[in-house]
Parts: structure tokens; sequence; C-alpha cells
């Protein structure tokens, strides 16, 4: 089973994942607990070319493509094989990210994004996607927390590109229900866990 986290920074995701992955671990399974981009060393070898660009930011298309290619490399020596060997993965983040961010924040169009996924890895889709959506202020705090200066590590990132980012994952949950799992993510750690595994209990019983 491939689930994946979804939603904009200080959203939880990470967390949320992490739950997850200990609570699946607790009922004996065997957990991959990943995220992107990243998840084997070409992967974070590209996240670092992402996060740091060698000019002041990378142009749409090539971000766009140094993202596919790094989940090309983790779906092929990581994801691929671990579903393979019947174990359960988790990602913090997969392709519906680069849809929002790449795709309609940054204007390539899903088309375009989907194509390269094709390409990339075979468009290979997650069982459920849990996307993740805290209210600005919220997530405006969460991020004072950190001591990276999160906030944006890619480009000058404003407040109107982030709204774009949780309407257009909004869209995706709404197009595909039977995918996609909405969780409003304001409250405490606990709660929204416990939200989680009910929205995954069908999944969890099969
Ligand atoms: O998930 P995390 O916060 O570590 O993501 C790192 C950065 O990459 C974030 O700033 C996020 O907005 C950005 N990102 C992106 N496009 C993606 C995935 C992540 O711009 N497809």
């Amino acid at each position: 089973r491939f689930i994946s986290f979804e939603g904009g920074e200080g959203a939880g995701k990470s967390t949320q994942a992490r739950l997850l992955a200990d609570h699946l671990r607790g009922l004996g399974m065997r957990v991959v607990l990943t995220r992107e981009p990243g998840g084997t060393s070409g992967a974070e070898a590209i996240r670092t070319l992402l996060l740091h660009p060698p000019e002041e930011d990378w142009g749409a298309r090539a971000e766009a493509l140094l993202f596919a290619a790094a989940r090309s490399d983790h779906v092929e020596r990581l994801i691929r094989p671990a579903l393979a060997r019947g174990e359960w993965v988790i990602c913090d983040r997969f392709i519906d990210s680069s849809r929002a961010y790449q795709g309609i924040a940054g204007n390539l169009g899903d088309a375009m994004i989907c194509k390269l996924h094709d390409l990339g890895s075979e468009g290979l889709r997650p069982d459920r996607t849990i996307v993740l959506s805290a209210s600005e202020s919220e997530v405006f705090k969460r991020l004072e927390r950190r001591d990276q200066g999160v906030a944006d590590a890619i480009g000058g990132r404003d407040a109107g590109y982030h709204a774009k980012v949780d309407l257009a994952f909004r869209r995706f949950a709404e197009e595909e229900p039977n995918r996609f799992a909405m969780v409003e993510s304001d409250g405490p750690v606990e709660a929204i866990h416990r939200k989680v595994l009910e929205l995954l209990r069908p999944i969890l019983e099969r």
C-alpha cells in the first residue's frame, strides 16, 4: 500500500507521516517512511540543487524536470521495490506537490506535469493521499517555531502563491475523491492523527 501526505509548508505532513508509520509498525507491518524531493541519495542530491539553485532560482521548466528526475530515482530505487516486497510506503509529498506547485501555482499546467511524471515514474499514483490544510495564521506560527527560515527556500514566493497551492490541492481532492481525503490540520497533533487513521480505516482493514 502506498500513502502520500500533501499540503503546504507547516501543514503538519512530516509529523503525521511519522505518526502513521509508527502506528503501522506497532501493528507489526513493514513500513518505508520517505519524503520528496529526496528519499534516495540521488534524489537527495537533486533536493540540495533545488533548495540551493546555482543562480538566483531555477526556471520553471528546469525546476519541474528536476522534481521529476528526483521522483524517478526515488520511485525506481526505493518505492517500487518496497511495494513489490509487500511493504507499506508512506511518502511526505509526491506527484500532487508537483501538480500544485509547478503545475498550478507555477503556471506550467497540470497536463505537462503529469506528462513528465508518466515519463519519469510511469505515472505511479498513491493508493490514498491525505491533504493537510492549516490556516494561514497557524502555518505562520509553526514556521516561526522552526529555525531554518523554511518559509521559502525556493524562489521568493508570496502569500498569493501559497493560497494557489492550497486551492490546487482542494481541487485535486474534489476531482478524485476516491484517492484524496482533506484534513483541516489546525488542531492538536493527536486529534489529527486520529482523523487520519479514521480516513484510512478502509485501506487498513483490507
Ligand atoms: O516538504 P518540504 O517543506 O520539505 O519541501 C521543501 C520545499 O520544496 C518547500 O519550500 C516546498 O514548497 C517546495 N516544493 C516545491 N515543489 C514540490 C515539492 C516541494 O516547490 N513539488
